[in-house]
């Protein structure tokens, strides 16, 4: 049995927050939100529709025009995003003790995740203070410099896995470049996004700067795509949804930032540390729940270590702490609701004939409500199975032998996503060709998924579109204006000096 934990002081309703006012939908609407570990409601949010999304992009394209956000120099706008990250520090227990309680995720995770975004903001007060943009001096008496500036209103749009992170990881590069930003959280899981508006009322972003609606991403986040005042959407969540957005930007002809799916290979090699390997591969795709995009979810292994692999692998997993997300025992927690719990569970009773079971398969023992999946292996797994081939977003792996490095990459990229790829292998060059070919945006040689926040992140094919990850980012949020200056005489050929009639 799980304890249920409920935290202390949980708000009685979620609101929008718009120009600095907190307020209730215009229509009154309202959705429950469940608490992963017992399915039951525990507070109303309220659904966002498009009037409401009207009225914070009004508010934020009034701060955008009229406030002194875009304006401000870069130290003062850094100050305050340190502030921000102050703030997100100084409460991380806090929050990690409410996304824990919304999400399901295990509590020493969700606090990794609260000081990765106080990171966030830290990281991108430190990049517009050192940016610098190109200058050019042409031959013969011209100069060139770029002027940067925010795009102006940015809409941000964001999945449920690890929310208030991935959250700061839209707002912050969008705050720092001097945009003003419409975020709308996912449905799954707005509590911790409820923190957001003291935090930077606190830190001082003037009102209107920052403005959340919450509700369903076919409504409010519709409305947020269509809004003729937001030129720019970032949108992270699955291939599918974004599909829908692409399709809804054409018209506006708007940026878009697109990270989605993944169903990325780990491929193991004989010659690996194998230990090693073990631990990361087991890491990379049970930590957050499975519910982690980059999750290294088809671990492919070469064939004289196949046995071996399999058999520890699957004890390893079988001894997985299952359990309360809150105690800082439990090592996978509950999925974050019951449509994806459903979801997950079908996968894993499809996996029962496309593959050969060697851990999990279920329901834990002893976990008879929440969301509860125990930790689930499948060995010889086809390449055309479809729990080889389709985004699980759960904690179930699949294992495939493979006895040639072709054979090895044509199996890693047989897929439709490239969002990472990891590499376990001895051997130095065949390290660096294979990761250079394999179709992955991101690629980690002998290690699980630690990330520099100054690399580029994003996927290939149906992974993503576009990069973020440092001066990315900044890109992304702003445009980068070329100014031509003439410093001497100008060169222009003369029309119209030929008097009509002369030849
Ligand atoms: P989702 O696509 O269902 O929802 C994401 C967000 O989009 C939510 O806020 C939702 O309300 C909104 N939305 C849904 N339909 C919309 C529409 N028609 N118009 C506008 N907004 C809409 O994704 P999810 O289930 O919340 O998240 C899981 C997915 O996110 C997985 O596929 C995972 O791989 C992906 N993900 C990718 C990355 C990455 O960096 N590549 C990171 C985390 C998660």
């Amino acid at each position: 049995m799980t304890t249920r934990h409920v935290p202390d002081g949980l708000p009685g309703r979620l609101q929008h927050y718009i120009g600095g006012e907190l307020l209730d939908s215009v229509s009154g609407k309202t959705f429950d939100v469940l608490a992963p570990a017992s399915n039951e409601p525990y507070v109303t949010a309220a659904a966002g529709q498009a009037e409401d999304v009207d009225r914070a992009v009004a508010a934020a394209r009034t701060a955008f025009t009229d406030g002194p956000w875009p304006h401000m120099v870069p130290r003062a706008r850094a100050r305050v995003l340190n502030k921000i990250a102050d703030a997100v520090e100084a409460q991380d227990a806090r929050l990690a003790e409410l996304e824990t309680f919304d999400t399901g995720l295990p509590i020493t995770q969700a606090l990794g995740q609260a000081r990765r975004a106080a990171e966030n903001f830290r990281f991108f007060a430190d990049l517009i203070v050192a940016q610098a943009d190109d200058t050019y001096e042409v031959p013969g008496g011209q100069v060139n410099y770029v002027h940067r500036k925010p795009v102006g209103v940015a809409g941000l749009i964001t999945p449920w896995n690890t929310p208030f992170m991935l959250e700061s990881w839209k707002l912050a590069p969008a705050l720092a470049s001097g945009c003003t930003v419409v975020l709308k959280p996912a449905e799954f899981t707005p509590l911790s996004a409820s923190l957001w508006a003291g935090i930077f009322a606190g830190a001082g972003v003037p009102d209107g700067v920052f403005n959340l609606v919450n509700g369903f991403g076919e409504e409010a986040g519709d409305a947020l795509v269509k809004h003729p005042d937001v030129p720019l959407i970032s949108f992270t969540g699955e291939t599918t949804t974004g599909q829908t957005i692409f399709r809804n930007c054409a018209a506006g002809l708007k940026g878009m930032s697109m990270e989605l799916g993944g169903k990325s290979p780990v491929i193991v090699f004989a010659d690996a540390d194998l230990d090693a390997a073990l631990d990361s591969t087991l890491f990379g795709v049970f930590s957050l729940n499975g519910e982690r995009c980059t999750a290294g979810s088809r671990i492919l292994v070469e064939r004289p270590i196949y046995d071996e692999f399999c058999e520890r692998y699957a004890e390893r997993a079988r001894n997985i702490v299952v359990g309360d997300p809150h105690d800082p025992a439990t090592e996978v927690g509950a999925l974050v609701h019951p449509e994806h719990y459903e979801k997950v569970m079908s996968y894993v009773e499809l996996g029962k004939s496309e593959g050969r079971l060697l851990a999990g398969g279920g329901r834990p023992p002893g976990l008879s409500t929440g969301n509860y999946v125990a930790p689930t292996v499948f060995a010889d797994v086809a390449p055309d199975a479809r729990i080889f081939q389709e985004e699980i977003f759960g904690p179930v792996v699949s294992l495939t032998p493979f006895d040639t490095e072709a054979e090895a990459l044509a199996l890693a990229n047989s897929v439709r996503y490239g969002l990472a790829a990891y590499l376990w292998t001895a051997k130095l060059e065949r390290a660096h060709t294979f990761a250079q070919s394999v179709e992955a945006g991101m690629v980690w040689l002998n290690s699980h998924n630690v990330r520099d926040l100054r690399t580029p992140f994003g996927g290939v094919k149906a992974s993503g579109l576009g990069k973020e990850g440092g001066y990315r980012s900044l890109d992304f949020y702003t445009h980068q204006q070329a100014i031509h200056v003439t410093l001497g005489p100008v060169h222009t050929p003369r029309f119209g000096t030929v008097q009509k009639g002369q030849s």
